[in-house]
Protein backbone atom coordinates (compact mmCIF):
# COMPACT_ATOMS: atom_id res chain seq x y z
CA UNK A 1 0.00 0.00 0.00
CA UNK A 2 1.41 3.82 -0.98
CA UNK A 3 1.94 6.35 1.61
CA UNK A 4 0.01 9.46 1.30
CA UNK A 5 2.95 12.24 1.47
CA UNK A 6 3.03 15.53 3.97
CA UNK A 7 3.63 17.64 1.24
CA UNK A 8 2.20 21.35 0.49
CA UNK A 9 0.92 20.11 -2.65
CA UNK A 10 -1.53 17.04 -1.33
CA UNK A 11 -1.97 19.44 2.02
CA UNK A 12 -3.71 21.62 -0.71
CA UNK A 13 -5.58 19.00 -2.68
CA UNK A 14 -6.74 18.17 1.32
CA UNK A 15 -8.09 21.34 2.09
CA UNK A 16 -9.51 22.00 -1.69
CA UNK A 17 -12.91 19.74 -1.71
CA UNK A 18 -11.95 16.55 0.76
CA UNK A 19 -11.54 17.56 4.35
CA UNK A 20 -12.02 21.11 4.20
CA UNK A 21 -15.97 20.06 2.72
CA UNK A 22 -16.32 17.01 5.43
CA UNK A 23 -18.96 17.64 8.00
CA UNK A 24 -16.58 16.23 11.00
CA UNK A 25 -13.66 18.20 9.78
CA UNK A 26 -12.37 19.95 13.58
CA UNK A 27 -10.67 22.97 12.17
CA UNK A 28 -7.64 22.87 14.31
CA UNK A 29 -5.56 26.02 13.33
CA UNK A 30 -3.39 24.64 10.78
CA UNK A 31 -4.51 21.01 10.12
CA UNK A 32 -5.39 18.60 7.91
CA UNK A 33 -4.17 16.06 5.70
CA UNK A 34 -4.28 13.56 8.38
CA UNK A 35 -3.53 10.42 6.54
CA UNK A 36 0.02 11.63 6.66
CA UNK A 37 0.12 14.05 9.98
CA UNK A 38 -1.96 12.12 12.03
CA UNK A 39 -5.24 12.93 13.96
CA UNK A 40 -6.71 16.13 15.32
CA UNK A 41 -5.64 18.22 18.52
CA UNK A 42 -9.21 18.89 18.58
CA UNK A 43 -12.12 16.29 19.69
CA UNK A 44 -14.00 15.15 16.71
CA UNK A 45 -17.69 14.29 16.53
CA UNK A 46 -17.69 11.57 13.62
CA UNK A 47 -20.45 12.45 11.09
CA UNK A 48 -19.01 11.33 8.02
CA UNK A 49 -15.92 11.18 6.07
CA UNK A 50 -14.85 12.18 3.05
CA UNK A 51 -12.03 10.43 2.81
CA UNK A 52 -12.84 7.43 0.01
CA UNK A 53 -13.69 10.34 -2.25
CA UNK A 54 -10.43 12.13 -2.17
CA UNK A 55 -8.08 11.06 -4.96
CA UNK A 56 -5.08 10.80 -2.46
CA UNK A 57 -6.91 8.22 -0.40
CA UNK A 58 -7.83 6.78 -3.67
CA UNK A 59 -4.32 6.72 -5.53
CA UNK A 60 -2.57 5.51 -2.18
CA UNK A 61 -4.87 2.17 -2.37
CA UNK A 62 -5.89 3.63 1.71
CA UNK A 63 -8.58 1.80 3.61
CA UNK A 64 -9.29 3.53 6.85
CA UNK A 65 -11.58 6.59 7.87
CA UNK A 66 -11.48 9.37 10.25
CA UNK A 67 -7.74 9.60 10.29
CA UNK A 68 -8.67 13.14 11.57
CA UNK A 69 -10.07 11.32 14.94
CA UNK A 70 -7.57 11.15 18.05
CA UNK A 71 -7.19 7.25 19.19
S1 LIG B 1 -10.15 12.55 7.98
FE1 LIG B 1 -12.16 12.00 7.16
S2 LIG B 1 -13.56 12.51 8.84
FE2 LIG B 1 -11.67 13.58 9.25
S3 LIG B 1 -11.98 15.61 8.34
FE3 LIG B 1 -10.93 14.33 6.82
S4 LIG B 1 -12.55 13.54 5.56
FE4 LIG B 1 -13.48 14.24 7.43
S1 LIG C 1 -7.39 10.82 2.54
FE1 LIG C 1 -8.62 12.03 3.95
S2 LIG C 1 -7.16 12.95 5.39
FE2 LIG C 1 -6.03 12.22 3.60
S3 LIG C 1 -5.91 13.99 2.24
FE3 LIG C 1 -7.68 12.84 1.62
S4 LIG C 1 -9.41 13.73 2.71
FE4 LIG C 1 -7.54 14.43 3.73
Amino acid sequence: MAKVEDTPENFKICMQKNCNTCPSFPRGKGEGLYCARGASQQPVEKKGCNCPECPLWIDAGLSRMYYCVPS
